[in-house]
């Protein structure tokens, strides 16, 4: 389903231009905007799911697979040193635009913000990480 007001939604159509590197029935890659690298990307499912808790998991699955195949050429056309592969849901998490979409993100040794993705650590007591793995058991 499209989401009328939703900005992604009309970009994966194509109602707005946007830069595309890439399309197909399913999903359109576009470059971010403001990129935070050369070549930084964007994965724009066709349909509206605003998060993962939304996107079923065939077409998360899908998404990865397209994720991979991108990296791969986007590696060899840009000669970057690495990548990030991100995905942000709900505010506090940074997500800025409620349509599923996950960030293709080129690395240079030699780019003056490398530290785009550094975070600082918590600590936990031992006993407090044992609390934790035994409330994220899947059982
Ligand atoms: P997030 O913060 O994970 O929701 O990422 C949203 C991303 O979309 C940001 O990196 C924005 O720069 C990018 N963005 C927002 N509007 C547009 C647009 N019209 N075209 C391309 N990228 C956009
Ligand atoms: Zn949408």
């Amino acid at each position: 389903m499209k989401k009328d007001d939703c900005i992604f939604c009309r970009i994966a159509a194509g109602e707005i231009p946007s830069n595309t590197i890439y399309e197909d029935g399913e999903f359109r890659v576009i470059l971010d905007l403001a990129p935070a690298s050369k070549g930084h990307a964007l994965i724009l499912p066709k349909e509206h799911y605003a998060d993962i808790y939304e996107i079923d998991e065939e077409t998360a699955g899908k998404a990865m697979k397209l994720a991979k195949r991108m990296t791969t050429h986007m590696t060899k056309a840009l000669a970057c040193d690495g990548f990030n592969i991100l995905q942000n849901n709900h505010e506090v998490a940074g997500q800025t635009v409620f349509h599923f979409h996950i960030h293709l993100i080129p690395r240079y040794q030699n780019a003056k913000n490398n530290d785009i993705l550094m975070w600082s650590h918590e600590t936990f007591t031992e006993e407090e990480m044992a609390q934790i793995r035994d409330s994220l058991k899947v059982k």
